[in-house]
């Protein structure tokens, strides 16, 4: 197969409402995220984009075969690269819209998520800056389809935003929950992740876009919250034993959680638990580059990313 046929196959467009689609890259792991397209009468708005230059052209390709009308609006959940740097293709029709610390901190961090994953074909990338930030939240029009863009956290990040559509009840999460995937918050916050998931739960959403993996509804707030609360616990008394993150992680039974993918996440999440019990405030910095190692030792190497 070539590369434009692989990326076809792992790639669907699914209509979760009428108009309103979730675009999911399978199987959700590193660096695989999803976006959505909201298709208005004469508009098109665009949840995140994708990580690569290939991706984020094949992106277009499945926005192009929805509408005539090109991509005015993109909305961006956070500041990682797999959910920002296919921006640049959609930038000259569109406005890119982020929570303010998204802007600053997708300046700071570049192209960095590259070099992690050498390996990766990214192609030819330039990083585009959010051109219109809020605070709190913002009201977006497709047409007549109504998106409430709302800032919480810190979660997964300190910039997160969902977007939440009143009418059609859908929710696009960004990676502030995961579908079948591990939860990853070392640059947010465990406690502040499990109160972001009660606010979700209060919108009552019936179907959930989240940042990576299947389209599915709010039984994924469960998942995401019983896996929170869970490296909470476990932080508490890894800590009260004396050891480390990386410690705690060794001696660690995934149980339920183990048929999450990417499950060497629990040692930066373990880092983040820790530091929080601690007394850390929620998104305050750490050596992220540090607990990477740390997850690659404990791993046995660097995870595999398929983008
Ligand atoms: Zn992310």
């Amino acid at each position: 197969m070539s590369t434009q046929e692989l990326l076809n196959a792992s790639t669907a467009v699914e209509e979760v409402a009428d108009r309103v689609y979730a675009y999911v890259q399978s199987d959700g792991g590193w660096c695989l995220n999803n976006a959505g397209i909201v298709v208005g009468n004469d508009r098109t708005t665009l949840v995140d984009t994708v990580a690569t230059e290939s991706r984020a052209l094949r992106l277009r390709e499945a926005v192009r075969s929805l509408t005539p009308h090109p991509v005015s609006t993109v909305v961006n959940t956070h500041f990682h690269g797999d959910h920002v740097f296919g921006n640049f293709v959609f930038a000259p029709d569109a406005v890119v819209v982020a929570h303010e610390d998204c802007r600053g901190e997708m300046a700071a961090a570049g192209l960095h998520l590259t070099s992690l994953w050498p390996d990766v074909c990214w192609g030819e990338l330039t990083v585009t800056l959010p051109t219109l930030t809020f605070r709190d939240r913002l009201t977006v029009h497709t047409g007549d389809i109504r998106a409430e863009v709302l800032h919480l956290g810190p979660a997964h990040t300190t910039n997160d935003a969902v977007v939440w559509l009143p009418e059609q009840r859908v929710l696009f999460t960004g990676d502030l929950v995961m579908s079948g995937v591990t939860p990853f918050c070392p640059m947010g916050s465990v406690a502040g992740s499990l109160e972001a998931i009660e606010r979700l739960r209060a919108l009552d959403p019936v179907t959930l876009v989240t940042g990576h993996g299947p389209v599915g509804g709010p039984e994924l707030l469960d998942t995401a919250e019983n896996y929170l609360s869970w490296v909470q616990r476990t932080a508490r008394a890894g800590l009260a034993a004396g050891l480390t993150p990386l410690e705690i992680a060794g001696e660690t039974d995934l149980g339920e959680f183990a048929e999450l993918l990417d499950a060497e996440r629990l040692v930066p999440n373990l880092h983040r638990a820790c530091a929080e019990e601690r007394g850390l405030a929620p998104g305050a910095p750490m050596d992220i580059g540090a607990l990477f190692k740390e997850m690659i030792e404990h791993h046995g190497g660097l995870p595999v990313c398929r983008a």
